[in-house]
């Protein structure tokens, strides 16, 4: 089996990173940083978001798995006082993969009929730069609302524990093929409407945002933000794609929830 091992960069994070690699090696499995079979991020959340991202293009053959050298993670749940334990039982494979949704966020450009595909694991955010954002909502093909506002936020069940959860959504567990529509200080009165509550879409329901003023815009995907300029929509849909995480042992994820939320 082949593996890579991504630190945050720390020297907490790059020690154990080489303290990982040595293990692993010694159990003869091979480091192998562009095709592994399993990837150990060490660090946070913020590392494995950027591990996922690195390696988005071979989700189908890649697990992942977190070592948190902080705070405790939702995707980093392995303390660094239990990695030569996670070695012992990544050498003994095969391991238990565990699927989570994603979202699948596509940018389609006024000229030239170009658009662009993305993938995130925990949200995607439209937010203005400067001044009201407008957008025409879409949900299915059908006129919703026209949003007026900081901006929106679509997470997945995963990313409803992140940003999501700051703007008032609800906690999603990740065996619910979904995506969550949240909104970021909406304009509220007797001329502009929007539903205020967050909307949660099942798999193949669309939502589609459509500028409606010329005011410039953000997207962010993950950890990544781009400025767009030429925007015709971007559409929100659960991806076809999942991301696998090796599963070594038992732990819920609402006691993730608990343990990170309410107390540990
Ligand atoms: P960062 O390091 O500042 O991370 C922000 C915090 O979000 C960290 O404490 C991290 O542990 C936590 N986090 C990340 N994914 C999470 C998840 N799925 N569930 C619960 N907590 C999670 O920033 P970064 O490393 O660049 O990470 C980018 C992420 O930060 C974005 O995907 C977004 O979800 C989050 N974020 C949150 C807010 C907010 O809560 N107001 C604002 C901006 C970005």
């Amino acid at each position: 089996m082949k593996f890579a091992v991504t630190s945050k960069g720390d020297s907490k994070s790059n020690s154990l990173m080489h303290k990982v690699r040595t293990y692993l090696q010694d159990f003869n499995l091979e480091y192998d940083e562009d095709q592994p079979d399993i990837v150990v991020s060490i660090g946070g959340d913020g590392t494995l978001l950027y591990a996922f991202h690195r390696y988005k293009k071979r989700l189908d053959k890649t697990a992942f798995v977190g070592v948190h050298t902080g705070h405790l993670g939702f995707y980093a749940d392995w303390t660094p006082d239990e990695v030569e334990k996670l070695v012992i039982a990544i050498a003994k494979t095969p391991f238990q993969v565990v699927e989570y949704p994603l979202l699948e966020v596509i940018v389609r450009y006024q000229h030239g009929g170009r658009e662009s595909r993305f993938l995130a694991l925990n949200e995607s955010t439209v937010k203005s730069v400067e001044g009201t954002l407008v957008m025409d909502v879409e949900m299915r093909g059908e006129h919703f609302e026209t949003f007026r506002g900081d901006g929106l936020c679509v997470s997945t069940p995963s990313g409803s524990t992140a940003y999501n959860k700051a703007l008032g959504g609800a906690i999603i567990h990740p065996t619910i093929d979904s995506i969550q529509l949240s909104e970021m200080a909406s304009i509220n009165n007797r001329v502009f409407r929007t539903v205020g509550s967050p909307l949660v879409l099942p798999a193949h329901h669309t939502c589609l945002l459509r500028p409606v003023n010329n005011v410039d815009f953000q997207i962010t995907i993950d950890h990544l933000s781009l400025l767009h300029e030429d925007v015709k929509s971007i559409q929100f849909l659960v991806a076809p794609e999942k991301i696998r995480f090796a599963r070594f042992r038992p732990f819920p994820f609402w006691k993730r929830v608990h343990d990170s939320f309410i107390a540990n």
